[in-house]
């Protein structure tokens, strides 16, 4: 029993966590590093539930692995969910083959939290990192009381917002398939301060160019501390299957502002403002990714 009358359950395993989960619903809530709950119970934006479920302690949910099916038709990097932020900046394997998690990461709070924050929880709060891993195409996998389910990040994204995912389940892991060789990726968090700060709006892109400078595949995405991060696929629309250009990147520019929807309740930054920074920066990313392969050969290098 816990100071303030709450119970703290340390399960084994995903069959018992998920077991305490289930019975006793919403008055329960699954913890990993517990940075993002404390805030929002001292700030009175959640109730403190009275059963509290660690999941620190279920060996399944940690490690690095290689994914020999990442669900985009090659190999990856399988990531447990309890993995630390801080951790994820410094894995040699992660370094090398997803460098994009590792600089979003990087732009979470600060070093002290980020050693407790877990990848898992970050993702279950559409955190910063979720721009980044909709860029990668990325996975997540859940244990349901009964089996480990994958579904792609997005399509769980898109149940979130409608609330239609399923309250219960504990996620895994989250599985990044491997880069192209020759992909250009970026990720921008535009904040009002440097650091230590929530994202005002988070921008992220993967662009394969083909030989002869056509966009083989694009990827964008984009988010805010308050407005739950997507997929810009009608802003993608502009770029797929053409020549890289300034035009192309000019109805990237208009796409975005008219698909991104910030929340209106931002305090802070206005819903004009926070699209016309998204679209701005997607512009000037994209810019970059063209100008580094004008009159060259694409792919030579990986930003
Ligand atoms: C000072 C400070 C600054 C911060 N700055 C940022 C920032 O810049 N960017 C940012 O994105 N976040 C920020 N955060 C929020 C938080 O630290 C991160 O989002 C962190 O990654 C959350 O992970 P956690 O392990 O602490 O989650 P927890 O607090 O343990 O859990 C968060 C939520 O996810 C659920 N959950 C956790 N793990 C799982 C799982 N495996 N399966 C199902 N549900 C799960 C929990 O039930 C809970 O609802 C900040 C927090 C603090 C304290």
């Amino acid at each position: 029993m816990g100071r303030n009358g709450h119970v703290v359950w340390q399960p084994a395993d995903l069959e018992e966590a998920w077991e305490l989960g289930s019975t006793y619903g919403p008055d329960a809530c699954y913890v990993s590093g517990g940075t993002w709950l404390r805030i929002q119970w001292e700030a009175g934006n959640i109730p403190r539930p009275r059963h509290l479920v660690r999941l620190d302690l279920i060996p399944g949910l940690y490690g690095v692995a290689e994914a020999q099916d990442s669900g985009a038709g090659g190999g990856g990097m399988r990531i447990g969910a309890m993995m630390p932020v801080a951790a994820c900046m410094k894995d040699p394997r992660l370094v090398q083959d997803v460098p994009l998690l590792g600089r979003a990461c990087s732009r979470i709070a600060a070093p002290a939290v980020r050693e407790f924050a877990t990848l898992g929880g970050n993702i279950a709060t559409a955190g910063d990192v979720v721009p980044a891993l909709l860029a990668l195409r990325a996975g997540v996998e859940w244990f349901d009381g009964d089996t480990v389910l994958s579904e792609p990040l997005e399509d769980w994204l898109q149940k979130r917002s409608s609330r239609q995912a399923e309250p219960h389940r504990i996620l895994v892991s989250v599985v990044v398939p491997r880069l192209a060789r020759d992909a250009d990726v970026f990720y921008v968090k535009l904040t009002r301060r440097e650091t230590f700060v929530p994202s005002v709006v988070t921008v992220a892109g993967q662009v394969v160019l083909s030989r002869d400078g056509c966009v083989q595949e694009v990827l964008l995405s984009a988010g805010g501390a308050t407005t739950p991060p997507l997929r810009l696929r009608r802003a993608e629309e502009c770029l797929c299957g053409r020549p890289l250009s300034t035009a192309g990147v000019e109805e990237v520019y208009t796409a975005v502002r008219d698909e991104f929807v910030p929340n209106p309740a931002d305090p802070f930054a206005s819903p004009a403002y926070c699209r016309e920074a998204a679209a701005n920066l997607i512009a000037a990313e994209l810019l970059k990714i063209w100008k580094k392969h004008e009159g060259g050969v694409p792919g030579e290098t990986r930003s």
